[in-house]
């Protein structure tokens, strides 16, 4: 039994709005609904039929696809991803749904795939920008036949059956239905003498290798786009982009903030209460900083662009050197009968201690206005 047209089945215009294949369904569905026919072979046929009809044209993707294919864009079902690397391949998705899945339908021979590169890099690399070599395993134009698929001194040649537009017209009830070729499956162009090498496909399995400029100031999740450097299309059609996907690995020192730069600096005690200089590292080399007197723990010091440059160009970021104030350690009994010294000088206020004193206050009212 040769399938209705979906529009058809609704009982409306080809042109019509989702809202009023909506309304169709419910009125169609109504009509054919089991539990009011029951018993009734007939109605439940028609009820699958809408139920399938809806299911198409409520889905723009579809609804798309047959408008251009016809039935033959809806048989079979959704595949998983095509081939490609490290994940999602955008035209991949495309060919599916259009393509290989929905029965073969499409127009003339079919870009290459956009394919995704992961590229992990060092911060120092993506700061001050570098030149990476790839080797990424791809889909090429086949060498011997330069793409075009057929053995050398052969050409191509144009499908009689649909004069090289890769689609026939079928009719289908009061319809005439636009279907894919069957003699070209689409192409438009036959391969009588087909290339050994690549047995006519045009395309061969090749690692190409790729020089790609990483501009400074690149940050995880960047993407460099490569124009026609993805899978070569079929017999000679356009091919697809390489996208590289940027990752930053992780510093053992610099932590990374947009365009700023932070880094965790441990300092003495001593050096913390009476001041002074440490060298700190940047990605220029060692920078001084001078600790004030009476420097706090966890005291942040800038300094004004010594970060990352912004990949759209601009002023540098900062480096943000946090201060650390360490407790002493492995002290000997010296260092401790020292400290003792020092303490017994300092315990009679708090006046040495501004986080402490008024720390102290507050938790002196505190105590008050609880009644504790
Ligand atoms: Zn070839
Ligand atoms: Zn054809």
């Amino acid at each position: 039994m040769s399938k209705r047209d979906y529009y058809e089945v609704l009982g409306i215009q080809r042109n019509a709005s989702d809202e009023e294949i909506k309304k169709a369904y419910r009125r169609m569905a109504m009509k054919y609904h089991p539990d009011r026919n029951t018993g009734d072979s007939n109605s439940e046929e028609s009820f699958k039929e809408v139920k399938e009809a809806y299911e198409v044209l409520s889905d723009s993707r579809k609804r798309a696809a047959y408008d251009q294919f016809g039935h033959s864009a809806t048989e079979g079902g959704f595949g998983g991803g095509g081939p490609g690397m490290g994940g999602m391949n955008f035209s991949d998705i495309f060919g599916d749904i259009f393509g290989d899945i929905f029965g073969g339908g499409r127009a003339g021979p079919q870009r290459g795939s956009d394919l995704r590169y992961n590229l992990d890099i060092s911060l120092e690399n993506a700061v001050t920008g570098s030149t990476v070599e790839l080797t990424i395993p791809t889909l090429a134009a086949c060498k011997e036949c330069h793409g075009s698929g057929a053995r050398k001194g052969a050409s191509p040649v144009t499908c009689k059956d649909c004069q090289g537009y890769g689609q026939v017209r079928m009719q289908q009830g009061f319809f005439s239905v636009q279907q894919t070729c069957p003699t070209c499956r689409g192409k438009g162009k036959l391969i009588l003498d087909p290339c050994g090498e690549c047995r006519g496909k045009g395309r061969q399995r090749q690692n190409k290798k790729l020089s790609v400029k990483i501009p400074p100031g690149v940050d995880t999740g960047d993407r460099i786009r490569l124009g026609g450097e993805g899978e070569a299309g079929e017999a000679g059609a356009p091919p697809g982009d390489l996208y590289v996907q940027i990752n930053v690995k992780q510093h053992s020192i610099f932590e990374r903030d947009g365009t700023n730069l932070l880094c965790e600096v441990p300092i003495s005690f001593t050096i913390a209460a009476l001041g002074g200089e440490l060298d700190v590292p940047t990605l220029n080399g060692r920078v001084k900083l001078k600790i004030p007197a009476e420097t706090q723990s966890a005291k942040v010091f800038r300094l004004r662009g010594m970060g990352v440059p912004p990949v759209r160009g601009g002023t540098s970021g900062d480096l943000l050197c946090k201060v650390t104030v360490e407790t002493p350690v492995n002290l000997t009994a010296k260092q401790r009968e020292l400290l003792k010294e020092f303490e017994s000088t300092i315990s009679a206020d708090n006046a040495h201690n501004p986080k402490s004193s008024s720390w102290f206050d507050r938790v002196k009212k505190f105590f008050e206005e609880m009644k504790f």
